[in-house]
């Protein structure tokens, strides 16, 4: 059975159009084309937050780098060379924990 929208009338499932006021009836068909349209929105949604997780990530190892890059400008400014050596494994290292 398919109610019609327009007037409530209950008519056959092969019926396309109300036979009490004539309003084109919805068939099946066209509420399944309408959720693949939802479903694809939503993988377009899915695609979205994965791009911006692979920005996040990005921008994260630029944080890094810049970090890092200030850091040697620093200690070479003030001849300080020791903890340059500490220091580039450690960011190395949480760049790798971090699947940069
Ligand atoms: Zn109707």
């Amino acid at each position: 059975m398919i109610t019609c929208n327009k007037c409530g009338r209950k008519n056959n499932n092969a019926a396309k159009t109300c036979s009490k006021c004539g309003h084109k009836l919805q068939s099946g068909r066209n509420r399944s084309e309408r959720n693949t349209v939802r479903q694809e929105r939503s993988d377009m949604f899915h695609l979205k937050l994965e791009r911006d997780k692979l920005f996040s990530k990005h921008g994260e190892a630029w944080v890094y780098s810049l970090f890092l890059l200030g850091a040697v400008i620093f200690f070479t400014y003030n001849q300080i060379y020791w903890p340059l050596y500490a220091l580039t494994p450690a960011i190395a290292l949480l760049a790798w924990f971090r699947k940069i």
